[in-house]
């Protein structure tokens, strides 16, 4: 008599594999799957063998107990590739010597394998879902071949996916198996199917329990059949988050194995090990696979918050590669709808030579795949980001073009003359001016809007930044402009918009004029720009409108209608701002000037800084800046609104917020690492002392035995008729009085030295962006051109937030235990205010050169101020420091003319040039 065989499952390649009860858990490598990794995937279609099998070394490497092979792809043929791959594989010992689970939904793929396969294996899988009579047919071929059998808990109706279904069918199975067909039980495997948790859908939430509890049930009744699944699924909505799904599958096997699983189907090298999971994401996976707390999807939530900031650290993902097999015009489409260049210049070089002209390739294939794109982004399918990304694209096929195209023309030219004929010039796109007005050097907003405009087939002349009326209508006349944009940041500019306006009225010029900008807006445009040109003005809100601007403008068909349209709007805009104007009530400045913040001087006292003059940042740490970045407006500059985090996880736009952001780190990283930029800051701090709205600032310590320097800062005052309590503010306010009764302006120090109070002042900027925008210009990439602009100007917010903050804590230290998160220093929790000049409590732009006097901010840091006084680099950021906790920021608002007589004469200045620095407080 022969010793009894214990009935395990026994499996081979070279070596034995033999499941024992004590047999933790087998892992199945699945890394050699088409269907599972484009990796492989694009190595077999390539015919690149060797290489995949170094796939299968892999997995044999990083523990796989048995290899996992799968080549169902629509452009394979699965025998001959099954065949290839296995037979290929046989003469590689150190991967031979595991078992194969030969895996197809093709059972003449499965039988393909059996044919070559050495040693037992397991068959991936049958089912009953063509009913039982083909399920058994296929158990016997398996059986026939000596190898064990997976079996999918699926029947005629579908794919079990509750406790019941998994049960009720593996039952079935398991008595056809064992009764008809002859299996012995320890060589049935069910895998109970493994589904997606965590996709936003109640349904699925109790995917991962009803597996669990399946295996618990089957294995209870038939302790010796093994439960499987592929493990992978599981996670499927955090695709490309490797970190976070890792985790979920340690997490959901730890609990599944408890339960009796036996084996599964991962990627060997990257599980983790349960005890080593961080315990707060281990929790939160935890809830999930239990469907625990997870009311509303609530404990959904949750992951998903946290995935995002895993996610946001960049984790490379693997690249989908199918594409490339495609046709050479779907292949150009692809990369214009997701934005990748890595192929265009080899892929339109083989369009080039496919169509007869290279301009074909233009009007064909690209066009299309623009227009696609243009599509998408109307329909709000795509996302300014992934637009921009898209016209690089657009630029470097062209570029590989345009010498063709060139080389073309001229030999049409010169055939042309040899004929004897006029050479006529086509007809071409539509073109458009833009341009950054004079004395305003911010150009985020124009870029954009160029690129925009620019893959919408529109030809863009781009003037750049300080450009003066008359080079922006010479330039319109000569190159024949069909559209003038102008753009620009800051409040003069809007002056210097109507000026053009204007001109081009002069000039009798016709084309039409759009305005686009931060500080533009529709009223501004209507009230003040439009009446000045008859041939239409046309505020634009953003990037995404001006195409469909420019489109209307630009078919003769609906430009009537169209200008007709805005002109009415506009009409009565300012029908109503002209009579809205008369509601208002203002106080004389006499009356509002008693009406000043009511302070508790006497009881005050005031903090003294830790130094009085200025320090100098030279070279700030960039990668400290980094910790104080507030993105909502980053996310802005994109067009895309929302709040931060919760942007990254938008139903709509959470997706491209999330790569927009990770590019956005990515850059970072490499600006940090590489040192592409400095941050250079000044701050300072003075004694000071109100009179009036004058802020008189000491610029030398005073003594007994000097004579004062001062500076005297003048103030704005709101004159609106206010509720009744409510103060007409002036910054000066929050400033201690010199006097301690009265208003009056004297040149009388009176008060003891020690009762000073004090004022401090800050600039900030980021140097060093030109070389880094020249070279990204060069190599055609306006998404990253754009990017950098956009960081840089987030490192100049930081730079500010992160300064105020030291002054607040340490420099000034009226503040010295203030503990903050970044998020409420965002939203300013703090005390004091750093208002900027030129913005609404201190409009006027004109003491920007008192501050940079105080500061020395040109000869310590390098900022310059343009005509228009915007700072020059772009990136740069100044203001006062108040200290006092009852500062607060306001709008100064509409100034009557006795104040602004008494202000001109306060500052020394003709009037008419105060009301042109000031035009905006006179008119509302
Ligand atoms: N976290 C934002 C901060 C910039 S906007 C960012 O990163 O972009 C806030 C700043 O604008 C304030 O710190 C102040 O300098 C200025 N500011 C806001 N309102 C103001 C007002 N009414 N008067 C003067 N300055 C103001």
């Amino acid at each position: 008599m022969s010793t009894t065989i214990k009935p395990f499952l026994r499996l081979s390649g070279l070596e034995p594999l033999i499941v024992r009860p004590e047999t933790n858990f087998v892992n199945v490598g699945e890394r050699t799957n088409v269907t599972g990794s484009k990796k492989f995937a694009r190595l077999i279609l390539n015919n690149q063998y060797e290489e995949a099998l170094s796939v299968a070394r892999q997995q044999v490497e990083n523990g796989a107990q048995i290899l996992d092979v799968n080549m169902d792809d629509a452009l394979l043929d699965g025998v001959k590739a099954m065949t290839t791959y296995i037979n290929l594989l046989q003469s590689e010992p150190d991967i031979a010597k595991i078992p194969i689970m030969v895996d197809s939904s093709k059972f003449e793929i499965i039988e393909a394998g059996l044919k070559c396969i050495q040693g037992r294996c397991i068959v991936n899988s049958i089912s009953m879902k063509e009913g039982e009579k083909k399920f058994i047919e296929q158990a016997y071929i398996c059986k026939a071949f000596g190898a064990a059998v997976v079996v999918m808990a699926f029947d005629e109706q579908g794919q079990a996916d509750t406790l019941e279904r998994k049960v009720e069918i593996s039952e079935r199975a398991y008595t056809i198996l064992t009764e008809q067909v002859g299996f012995d039980p320890q060589d049935i495997i069910f895998d109970i199917n493994v589904f997606a948790i965590a996709t936003g859908l109640e349904e699925h939430n109790n995917y991962g329990v009803d597996f669990i509890e399946a295996t618990r049930i089957i294995k209870q009744r038939h302790p010796l059949v093994k439960i499987s699944g592929g493990v992978s699924n599981l996670s499927f909505s955090f695709r490309g988050n490797e970190h976070v799904r890792e985790t979920m599958h340690s997490v959901f096997l730890f609990h599944a194995i408890k339960a009796g699983m036996d084996m599964g189907i991962v990627n060997a090298g990257q599980l983790v090990v349960y005890d080593e999971i961080e315990p707060n994401l281990r929790d939160l996976c935890e809830d999930v696979i239990l469907n625990r707390n997870n009311d509303n999807n609530e404990a959904t939530e949750k992951l998903i918050a946290f995935a995002e900031t895993v996610k946001a650290k960049g984790k490379v993902q693997e690249k989908d590669e199918k594409w490339r097999d495609n046709s050479v015009e779907e292949r150009l489409k692809h990369a214009l709808v997701n934005g990748i260049t890595e192929y265009i210049e080899t892929d339109t070089e083989e369009a080039r030579q496919k169509y007869a002209k290279p301009l074909d390739v233009i009007e064909g294939p690209l066009m299309d795949g623009m227009n696609f794109v243009g599509d998408l982004f109307g329909a709000g399918k795509m996302f300014l980001p992934q637009v921009v990304k898209s016209a690089r694209v657009m630029k470097k096929s062209v570029a590989v073009l345009t010498p063709y195209i060139e080389q073309e023309k001229e030999d049409r030219r010169l055939a042309h003359i040899a004929a004897g004929t006029i050479n006529e010039e086509g007809a071409g796109a539509a073109k458009i001016l833009l341009a950054t007005v004079k004395g305003d050097v911010h150009d985020i907003g124009k870029n954009i809007v160029g690129v925009v405009l620019g893959c919408n087939g529109y030809d863009i002349i781009d003037l750049g930044v300080m450009v003066p009326t008359d080079k922006i209508l010479d330039a319109a006349i000569k190159h024949n402009v069909d559209i003038i944009g102008l753009s620009g940041l800051i409040t003069p500019s809007l002056d210097e918009m109507v000026h053009v306006a204007r001109e081009m009225t002069r000039r009798g010029m016709k084309q039409p004029l759009l305005i686009g900008g931060a500080t533009t807006s529709r009223m501004h445009t209507a009230v003040k720009i439009a009446p000045q040109y008859g041939n239409g003005v046309v505020h634009v809100l953003d990037a995404s409108r001006s195409v469909t601007v420019a489109g209307s403008l630009l078919n003769n068909d609906t430009k009537p209608a169209f200008l007709g349209g805005i002109t009415d709007e506009y009409v009565k805009l300012k029908y109503s701002f002209d009579n809205k104007k008369s509601v208002k009530s203002y106080l004389s400045y006499e009356k509002a000037l008693k009406n000043k913040v009511n302070i508790d001087w006497a009881s005050f006292q005031p903090v003294k800084p830790q130094f009085i003059g200025t320090k100098v940042f030279a070279d700030f740490d960039l990668a400290e800046l980094r910790q104080y970045i507030d993105w909502k407006p980053f996310f802005i500059a994109w067009e895309m609104h929302g709040n931060f985090p919760a942007i990254l996880t938008d139903e709509i736009v959470g997706v491209e917020a999330t790569k927009l952001y990770n590019d956005a780190n990515a850059l970072l990283d490499k600006i940090i690492a590489e040192k592409w930029l400095t941050a250079k800051g000044v701050i300072g701090f003075w004694e000071a002392g109100s009179e009036g709205d004058t802020v008189v600032v000491n610029r030398e310590p005073l003594t007994v035995d000097r004579e004062p320097t001062v500076t005297r800062l003048e103030f704005l005052r709101q004159q609106i008729q206010k509720a009744p309590g409510q103060p007409n503010i002036s910054l000066a306010d929050f400033i201690k009085p010199l006097k301690t009764s009265d208003n009056s302006r004297s040149n009388t120090y009176d008060l003891p030295l020690t009762t000073y109070d004090y004022l401090g002042a800050f600039a900030v900027t980021i140097d060093g962006i030109e070389p880094h925008i020249k070279a990204f210009e060069a190599n055609l990439d306006d998404y990253n051109k754009i990017m950098l602009q956009a960081l840089a100007d987030r490192f100049a917010e930081a730079f500010a937030e992160c300064l105020h903050l030291k002054t607040r804590k340490e420099y000034w230290g009226y503040a010295t235990d203030e503990h903050l998160t970044n998020d409420e220093l965002i939203h300013e929790k703090y005390l004091g205010i750093r208002p900027a000049p030129g913005y609404p409590a201190c409009p006027d732009h004109t003491e920007k050169y008192k501050l940079f006097d105080m500061l020395k901010v040109t000869e310590s840091i390098g900022i310059t101020l343009t005509e228009s006084l915007a700072m020059y680099p772009a990136s740069s950021v100044c203001g006062w420091y108040f200290a006092n906790p009852q500062s607060q920021y306001y709008g100064v608002g509409k100034i009557q003319p006795d104040q602004m007589e008494d202000y001109a004469k306060r500052k020394d200045m003709p009037l008419e040039e105060i009301e042109r620095w000031l035009r905006q407080n006179m008119e509302g």
